[in-house]
């Protein structure tokens, strides 16, 4: 019997059954009132959930898509942007802000290590930028920035518009708009929302919103905020057609989460993220991110000596497990697992159940049943020592 396919790359990640379904429905109108109202609660939920006075947009696309849609709302042409790069996503923001004709500045760490904060001050002293990018967790490295900490530094620096590259963070580790001085926190759905990939959410502050006030028209037409904003506040009005099925598909995983509670959905990815990583280091790999900076959504981890990388995930996927390899200089040198969004245990002991075995088929005989006793024994510890 073949095994049941695990998908544990980051993104798409594991889609539950129940939000499975919802892309199973019958698809109605877009005006159908009771599509309207699914919309409406939406948006009403991920604003209260991710505490934001300003606005959110939820649109077709994916998160490639809301990194456009974050900087051509907040930026005009010869605008200085500071962009602070962990890794390949973080580097992404440069590319799309220099076809914009913005000045781009980039502060960038080793892969693993990140630019520490008051190296950002320094940068921002030193002239006047009207935004800042960074990737919360860049998924190339498997580092978590500090947004935290960068997002009170920002306090003095009233011009910055703050944007935050959620995609492979939001709804698994912990992001409060207002609060965090967050201005732009965007993600796609295939990420820790555990749904298919197809819609982009966009969470725009009111400095945001005031920023786009001032810019007038802008060249774009599709990400304008102005196109959107009519929608996202009455979904009966008709801009361009939602993917009412995605939608649907969102919403149920927004119910997964209230049922769950946001709280204890970060928490939750904190242990499975410790409880990973102490059993994987356990077989031999090790974490490419810095101990402080680890991210709870995926592990990025450099194989020990002598294993082949292909050959290594070729085997993993024989037997129902599919990781991503690495990117950049890591290429051949790691795998990318990914354990954010709706996954349960019995995924977690799958996972390093096959791992272990692919190991051994490589010839690595550790003791069977190692790594998963170490995240048995991780996970049974309370949810407060998590
Ligand atoms: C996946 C990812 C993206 C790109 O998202 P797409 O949906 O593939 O366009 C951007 N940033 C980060 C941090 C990501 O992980």
């Amino acid at each position: 019997m073949k095994n049941r396919r695990l998908v544990m790359i980051p993104g798409p990640t594991p889609v539950a059954r129940s939000i499975q379904d919802q892309m199973g429905r019958e698809t109605i109108a877009f005006g159908d009132p009771n599509f309207v109202r699914d919309y409406k609660e939406l948006i009403s939920d991920l604003k209260t959930m991710w505490k934001t006075a300003g606005e959110v947009f939820v649109v077709a696309g994916t998160g490639t898509m809301a990194m456009e849609m974050a900087v051509a709302n907040t930026l005009k042409k010869g605008d200085n942007v500071l962009i602070v790069s962990h890794g390949f996503f973080g580097d992404r923001f440069i590319d799309i802000c220099e076809r914009k004709g913005f000045n781009v500045d980039v502060l960038a760490s080793e892969w693993g290590s990140i630019v520490p904060v008051a190296e950002i001050e320094s940068k921002l002293r030193e002239k006047k930028y009207q935004a800042l990018t960074v990737s919360h967790v860049d998924t190339s490295t498997g580092v978590r920035a500090p947004i935290e900490e960068i997002g009170r530094m920002l306090k003095q620096f009233d011009e910055i518009i703050f944007i935050v590259d959620g995609v492979c963070s939001t709804a698994g580790e912990m992001e409060y708009v207002d609060d965090m001085g967050i201005d732009i926190l965007f993600t796609g759905t295939q990420k820790a929302f555990g749904v298919a990939p197809g819609l982009a959410i966009l969470w725009a502050g009111p400095k945001a919103m005031e920023r786009r006030k001032s810019l007038g028209t802008i060249p774009e037409y599709y990400v304008d905020f102005y196109k959107w904003l009519p929608v996202m506040q009455d979904p009966s009005k008709y801009f361009a057609t939602p993917a009412v099925n995605l939608v649907w598909a969102l919403k149920e995983s927004v119910a997964i989460i209230k049922e769950e509670g946001l709280e204890y959905r970060f928490v939750r990815h904190q242990k499975v993220a410790k409880a990973m990583q102490m059993a994987l280091e356990a077989l031999g790999f090790k974490v490419l991110a810095d101990k402080n900076y680890r991210a709870a959504t995926l592990s990025n981890l450099v194989y020990p000596e002598g294993i082949n990388d292909v050959e290594f995930r070729n085997s993993l996927r024989d037997e129902g497990v599919v990781v991503a390899g690495g990117l950049g200089a890591y290429a051949g040198k790691m795998f990318r697992l990914g354990h954010m969004g709706n996954i349960d245990m019995h995924d977690l002991v799958s996972v390093i159940a096959t791992i272990e075995r692919a190991l051994y088929k490589a010839g690595r005989h550790t003791e069977l049943g190692k790594g998963v006793g170490i995240l048995m024994q991780e996970m049974l510890r309370d949810r407060g020592q998590a």
